[in-house]
């Protein structure tokens, strides 16, 4: 398995979070991405490949224009105002009722309207990272056309939380969404995305909601009392054409493997009835007991049981990065999903 991988992202570090009373380093930092390489290389996983450069028109397929213009502009605007030293994020969200076409102008309008909330900072280096994340991304899905049976795309930034025009929850452009359309513009037919973050993955569910081309499916900490709180819900199901193709598995704060593979049946289930010509799948493993920001209680081992279920799916699979914090642990859960894959 080619495990794609960008140094680019590194620069997309050092803007501050708020956790409790206090402003913390963010839990979405460049170590994340050290660990996991090394994990994968003490598993034997250390076919590391560079992405090529895409350019932005596979993005814009799932990305509104001025928003992308946004993510690109944001921050040099912000450091001619504010000069060096602090991360560009909202003081005011663009909520209900409040006009929502921002001064393109306005750093502080554009920030207001493009994020939904204060955990997407830009900094001097996050664009080169979003995009270079979407590199990763579509170089993997290159791979997977020209016949690849499975890949990793070590995304950093990840992508799930943000949708066509939202940026959020250390999002920026949705890497999955962005891979699945880019499919879909080749041939594919029908496209799953399995994602089993810890969070709902509400970027990803808006983009596809309406359409009949995209399955997705979210295993998660029930949005009742888990970030992001307005979206993930049982009830969800997909609208007009995508009536049926949006599967959400909220399970409550504790949840420990038994729960969580019983959820997993459920989803590989409806995926085999979908019999997708690819599945993408959003590999977020802050469902480990321990993570500072998850409230789930799976261990080391119990990744290596995700894996065989991916793997009894039997479909080509491409693997997308998305969470996972608890740094100590993070690497080994990574590794142990896809070698037991591979092991099938
Ligand atoms: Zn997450």
């Amino acid at each position: 398995m080619k495990i794609i991988y960008s140094d680019a992202h590194k620069g997309h570090a050092g803007a501050p979070e708020m956790r409790g009373e206090s402003f913390v380093p963010m839990a979405e930092c460049p170590e994340r991405m050290e660990v996991i390489l090394q994990a994968l290389a003490e598993a034997g996983l250390a076919d590391v490949q560079a992405p090529t450069p895409h350019g932005l028109e596979a993005a814009a397929r799932i990305h509104d224009p001025d928003f992308l213009r946004f993510l690109e502009t944001a921050y040099p605007m912000w450091l001619k105002e504010k000069g060096p030293g602090s991360a560009a994020f909202a003081r005011t969200f663009g909520m209900r009722g409040m006009a929502q076409k921002p001064n393109m102008n306005s750093v502080n309008a554009m920030l207001s309207a493009y994020t939904f909330d204060i955990f997407a900072p830009l900094v001097a280096g996050s664009w080169q990272a979003i995009r270079s994340a979407v590199d990763v991304a579509l170089t993997g899905a290159g791979l997977m056309q020209a016949g690849a049976s499975s890949v990793f795309s070590l995304c950093r930034p990840p992508g799930h939380h943000a949708s066509g025009d939202l940026a959020g929850g250390y999002c920026y452009l949705n890497n999955a969404a962005i891979a699945a359309q880019f499919y879909r513009d080749r041939g594919a037919a029908r496209v799953a995305i399995l994602d089993i973050d810890y969070h709902h993955g509400n970027g990803t569910q808006r983009i596809f909601y309406d359409r009949g081309d995209v399955l997705f499916i979210s295993l998660h900490g029930r949005p009742e009392e888990e970030y992001p709180f307005l979206l993930g819900f049982a009830d969800e199901t997909g609208s007009g054409k995508g009536e049926g193709l949006n599967l959400n598995l909220p399970m409550p704060p504790g949840t420990r493997i038994g729960t969580y593979m019983e959820a997993m049946e459920t989803a590989a289930a409806r995926i085999r009835s979908y019999a997708p010509d690819m599945l993408i799948v959003s590999l977020g493993v802050d469902t480990f007991d321990g993570d500072p920001v998850g409230g789930f209680c799976l261990k080391t081992p119990d990744y290596l049981r995700l894996g065989q279920v991916i793997a009894g799916l039997d479909l080509p699979t491409h693997f997308v990065m998305e969470g996972g914090y608890a740094i100590d642990a993070l690497g080994r859960n990574v590794a142990n999903v896809l070698t037991s894959y591979l092991e099938g």
